[in-house]
């Protein structure tokens, strides 16, 4: 144990848009926050996967940029002075000597807590890896060189020749969006037809007959060729053993995601397929004390969006009051009687 433990109301294990949203509803309840994230900045897959993305369906903004709701979420979470311990994954909860939870931490960092709200997304996600041998010399150069799963800032790939592979949203939509400012653009599929949405399937086949975009297909990634780590062409083949070179700065495998519960498998909960099973109106996820809240949990017509999480978030809130104030009648107020506090 390397500190002295933390004592807090409620810890959050995840510090997803859900996790952060949950830190807010705590605090108009009058709970304090702890917030543990295996990442080392807040935000889970809208940091981490998209932040340059807009998202469309959030209420009350007809569109906002990823990376901004997690910083708006941030501030409206901010007067509850939450703390934040980053990247450290919770790798155990026991029930604690007198009412509640021990949480322990990768990092040996200890929160004894009244109640613990799991908002852990999918889990400890990583992208799923192209089986391509030698792959990992070519990983972690800056943005726009070298192999990378995920696009954080879309002008690190201006100028660059930018191979993109696979055939579902992410491969397809980034293809339209960095072939407005990279020097060239090669999609590489193994089959002809896209997972994407439609429109943006035909956008895209606009793009590859108006020669902007060169459709590789069907083919699949071979190898890589560069010099010192430094990615200098992708090797493709087809079923039939032809090869094609596509000389490259960048290659950005879209396989989707691993999906791994980690540590939160051992916990005792009731799983689902990957997922947390539990109360919709309480998300209280079959262990007294613990909640489970966002992409994680599973319920009969559970949708995985932001906005579903939030209003998840509110109804643990809700339910872990009685738990930190015992006693203590809970009446209902909307947030425009009560208001927020003012910042310490
Ligand atoms: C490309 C893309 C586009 C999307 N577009 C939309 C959209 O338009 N609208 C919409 O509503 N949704 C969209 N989504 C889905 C949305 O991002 C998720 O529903 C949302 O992020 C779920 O939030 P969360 O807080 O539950 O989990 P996450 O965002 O997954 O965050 C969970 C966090 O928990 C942490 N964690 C996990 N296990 C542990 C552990 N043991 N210890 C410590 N930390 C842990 C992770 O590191 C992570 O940071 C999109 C997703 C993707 C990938």
């Amino acid at each position: 144990m390397s500190n002295e433990p933390h004592n807090t109301d409620v810890a959050i294990i995840g510090a997803g848009p859900v996790g952060l949203f949950a830190v807010f509803q705590c605090g108009m309840l009058n709970m304090s926050c702890h917030v543990i994230d295996a990442l080392d900045s807040p935000g889970g897959q809208c940091t981490a996967l998209y932040p340059e993305k807009p998202i469309f369906d959030i209420p009350g903004y007809p569109e906002i940029m990823a990376g901004d709701l997690v910083e708006k979420l941030g501030q409206q979470a901010a007067p509850f002075d939450p703390v934040y311990h980053f990247g450290q994954q919770v790798e155990k909860l026991t029930p604690s000597d007198g009412n509640g939870w021990q949480v322990d931490t990768s990092a040996g960092t200890r929160i004894n807590a009244a109640a613990v709200i799991i908002a852990a997304g999918v889990g400890a996600f990583g992208p799923n890896r192209p089986p391509i041998e030698g792959i990992e010399q070519y990983e972690g150069h800056p943005p726009g060189h070298g192999v990378h799963y995920l696009v954080l800032r879309r002008e690190d790939y201006r100028g660059r020749r930018v191979v993109i592979a696979g055939g579902g949203d992410s491969a397809v939509d980034w293809a339209l969006s960095l072939s407005e400012l990279a020097a060239s653009v090669a999609v590489v599929h193994r089959r002809s037809k896209f997972r994407a949405a439609p429109e943006s399937g035909q956008r895209l086949k606009q793009l590859a007959d108006d020669g902007v975009v060169d459709l590789v297909i069907p083919f699949q990634l071979h190898g890589l060729e560069g010099v010192g780590g430094e990615l200098r062409a992708v090797i493709v083949s087809d079923l039939d053993g032809n090869q094609r070179r596509l000389e490259a700065d960048v290659l950005l495998p879209f396989f989707g995601l691993s999906q791994n519960l980690g540590p939160i498998a051992d916990w005792g909960l009731n799983l689902h397929r990957n997922h947390i099973a539990v109360e919709p109106d309480t998300c209280i996820a079959g262990r007294p004390g613990i909640f489970a809240i966002g992409d994680i949990v599973t319920y009969p017509g559970k949708l995985k969006l932001i906005l579903t999480g939030f209003a998840e978030a509110a109804s643990a809130a809700h339910a872990i009051y009685p738990l930190v104030h015992p006693g203590e009648a809970l009446h209902f107020e909307y947030s425009t009687t009560k208001g927020i506090p003012e910042r310490r």
